[in-house]
């Protein structure tokens, strides 16, 4: 549906996006996740013919974006981190004159209207004037904007940025939603939304594609090292003899003594934890020993996100910084 090949952007001498290359698969929804900085907006603004690239194509349903803009654009509804909304006017009026834009007319552009405005569910506000609507109605004022038309890709930047914790919720439900009939890809910086939303997590960082793959199978890739933290009723060396009739168990760690209880760390290299487990768990029943804890400590996603971002001298501290608005001036210029 959509591919991006050696795609690279210079803003004077600063390396923004650096030889990024994906395929995008028609009918999931994809998450761009990164760092502040890490070149998200760049790539979507680039993608979405808003912004040239220094080197590479874009290709939307074979369309080249700068070669075969007004073909591939039809193909796409943006929501820039920007929405430009027209403060003044009505959800209705806007959405009108975003359609005409778009080339829609007549009934055609009236029921497209009355859909979007159904799909993101702002009929009770749809005469109100933007500037008096909440940031959560004005966010979908903006996606319906980017549904007008009916595109088969819808790109999303940074939707739930600024949003209060029930408007996030909404918006994220409409996102899931959305993905049941078209391609969504959208950016955040936040893991645990990416993950919950999801079909297919691209990780960008330092203008890189990071990591690619589906939440679970990330989530997979970090199984190992692995370690079991268990509490017994047993003596350091009784819990070695123990552990010594256990598989896959291939070094113990003493954390902490206290008597009669002990803890401590295991170490597995069987790709399933939870065989590694198991074998500790009989192993102790068959020594008659209790074992009172057992806990598996697995990296999670957030571990390889901060690996993979770590030193890129970007910000990942979550969502508290979301709302502060650092971009440099020249960026909104180039959206506007
Ligand atoms: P993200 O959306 O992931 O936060 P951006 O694509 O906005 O990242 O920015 C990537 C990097 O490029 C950042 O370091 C940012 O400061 C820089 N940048 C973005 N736009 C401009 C611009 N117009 N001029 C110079 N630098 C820019
Ligand atoms: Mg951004």
């Amino acid at each position: 549906m959509i591919s991006v090949e050696h795609l690279t952007k210079y803003y004077g001498d600063f390396l923004a996006v650096d030889d990024l290359s994906f395929e995008i698969e028609e009918g999931h929804v994809y998450g761009f996740l990164g760092p502040n900085g890490a070149g998200k907006s760049t790539t979507m603004n680039i993608m979405t013919g808003c912004l040239s690239a220094t080197e590479g194509h874009v290709r939307i349903d074979g369309y080249d974006i700068f070669e075969e803009a007004d073909k591939a654009k039809k193909l796409i509804g943006y929501l820039p981190e920007q929405p430009p909304l027209y403060m003044q006017e009505t959800p209705a009026e806007y959405l009108r004159f975003v359609g005409e834009a778009k080339g829609l007319r007549g009934l055609r552009l009236n029921e497209q209207v009355e859909e979007v405005i159904r799909q993101t569910k702002i009929g009770e506000v749809r005469n109100r004037r933007i500037s008096a609507l909440s940031k959560g109605y004005r966010q979908r004022v903006g996606i319906a904007q980017a549904l007008l038309g009916n595109p088969k890709v819808i790109i999303l930047d940074e939707p739930t940025v600024g949003l209060d914790p029930i408007q996030i919720i909404e918006i994220r439900a409409l996102i899931k939603e959305l993905g049941q009939d078209h391609t969504v890809i959208f950016s955040s910086h936040i893991l645990s939304e990416v993950q919950a939303i999801c079909d297919q997590i691209l990780m960008i960082a330092d203008g890189r594609l990071a990591a690619f793959d589906e939440p679970g199978n990330l989530e997979k890739r970090l199984l190992s090292p692995n370690e079991i933290i268990i509490t017994a009723d047993a003596e350091p060396e009784e819990i070695r003899d123990i552990l010594a009739l256990a598989a896959h168990i291939t070094d113990v760690a003493m954390e902490e003594k206290k008597s009669p209880f002990t803890t401590a760390c295991l170490k597995t290299d069987h790709e399933n934890i939870y065989e590694a487990s198991r074998s500790v768990f009989e192993a102790f029943s068959k020594k008659g020993k209790a074992l009172l804890e057992m806990n598996l400590r697995k990296a999670s996603l957030e571990d390889l996100f901060v690996e993979l971002t770590e030193g890129s001298g970007a910000d990942t501290v979550p969502e508290a910084e979301s709302e502060t608005d650092t971009e440099p001036e020249a960026k909104k210029e180039v959206r506007r």
